[in-house]
C-alpha cells in the first residue's frame, strides 16, 4: 500500500479537524472552521484509480442493479433538464458509469457525452452506441461553454480535489447553464450510530473522501464560481436487496414529506444538488 497523503480542508484551507469516526482503518475528520468531512490521511491517487477497475461490479452487482437504484432519480433530473432548456442541447455525464443516463437524455433529442473510470463499464456504453470515453474529470478536456447541462451522480464524494474539479466544470458550461449532481450526506447517521457503539461503513471506505453537509456544500459552490445552489432531497433510491429497499425508500419518502412540508432537509439523506452558471459572466 502506497503512503497515506496528509490534506488541508478542500473549501477553506484550514487544517484544525475533529475527529468523526474511523471506518476500515481510515479516518474521517470535520473542519472546525468550515464544517466540512473528509477523509484525513487519504490513499495516494495511484491507489484511488486503481481501486476504480471494479468498483461498479462490487458485491456481484451487474448493469442493472445501478439502473434499478437511480430509476427515480435519473427520471426527475431528465424533467428538470427539460424544462430548463426546452430546446435540449448538449450535456456531459460526468461517471456516466454503464450510460443509463446518457440512454435516457439522448431518447429526448439531447446531445450527449459521457466519461468514466471504469474500463468494464465504459466498454458496455460504447457496445450499446453511446459517446463515451474513459477517463476521469481531472483529465479530460472540453472547450469553454460546450454543454448547457453537466451531470453527476454520486461523483462528488469520490474526488480529490472538488473546488477545483468544480471550477473546471463550470469553464465546460454554457453562459445560464446548470450542474446537477447527487450527493450522500451520511454524517448525521454515522454519529448516531456511533453513540450506540454500531460499526458500519456509511462512508464506503476507501471510496469516499467527502461528505458534504447542505451548508458545506452551498460554501463549496459558491467558492467554485457559480451564480447561485438549489439543494433538494431529491427522489429515493430503490437498491436491488429487499432490506435495503425498505430503509432507502421510507427514509427518502420521509425526506421527500418533510421537504415538501416547510423546506426541511433531512439530514443523512443523499441530496440533489443544482448549481447555476450566471447568464452574463463579463459582470
Ligand atoms: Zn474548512
Amino acid at each position: 500500500m502506497d503512503k497515506l497523503i496528509y490534506t488541508n480542508c478542500d473549501i477553506c484551507g484550514n487544517d484544525r479537524t475533529v475527529a468523526v469516526a474511523t471506518q476500515k482503518d481510515y479516518k474521517y475528520v470535520e473542519c472546525q472552521q468550515c464544517g466540512l468531512v473528509y477523509m484525513n490521511p487519504r490513499p495516494g491517487l495511484e491507489l484511488l484509480n486503481s481501486m476504480y477497475a471494479t468498483y461498479h461490479q462490487r458485491n456481484g452487482k451487474g448493469a442493472d442493479a445501478w439502473d434499478v437504484l437511480m430509476k427515480h432519480n435519473f427520471k426527475q433530473v431528465a424533467l428538470m433538464l427539460n424544462k430548463q432548456f426546452p430546446a435540449g442541447g448538449k450535456m456531459l455525464d460526468i461517471g456516466c458509469g454503464y450510460g443509463h443516463f446518457l440512454r435516457i437524455m439522448q431518447k429526448q433529442g439531447w446531445k450527449t457525452e459521457g466519461i468514466d473510470p471504469s474500463p468494464n463499464t465504459v466498454a458496455h456504453a460504447l457496445d450499446a452506441g453511446l459517446a463515451v470515453t474513459q477517463t476521469t474529470v481531472d483529465e479530460v478536456s472540453f472547450p469553454n461553454s460546450s454543454f448547457q447541462a453537466v451531470t453527476m451522480f454520486y461523483v462528488l464524494e469520490h474526488l480529490t480535489e472538488p473546488l477545483i474539479t468544480l471550477k473546471k466544470i463550470l469553464e465546460f458550461l454554457m453562459p445560464g447553464g446548470l450542474l446537477v449532481m447527487r450527493v450522500p450526506h451520511t454524517t448525521p447517521i454515522v454519529r448516531l450510530l456511533s453513540v450506540f457503539g454500531i460499526r458500519n461503513n456509511l462512508y464506503d471506505a476507501p471510496f469516499h473522501l467527502y461528505d458534504f453537509s447542505p451548508s458545506a456544500m452551498t460554501m463549496l459552490i459558491k467558492k467554485a464560481g457559480f451564480e447561485s445552489v438549489k439543494i433538494i432531497p431529491g427522489e429515493p433510491t430503490v437498491p436491488y436487496s429487499d432490506i435495503e429497499k425498505v430503509i432507502s425508500l421510507s427514509s427518502g419518502y420521509i425526506a421527500k414529506l418533510l421537504y415538501g412540508a416547510g423546506g426541511f432537509l433531512l439530514p443523512g439523506i443523499s441530496k440533489t444538488v443544482l448549481a447555476y452558471k450566471a447568464v452574463n459572466t463579463d459582470l
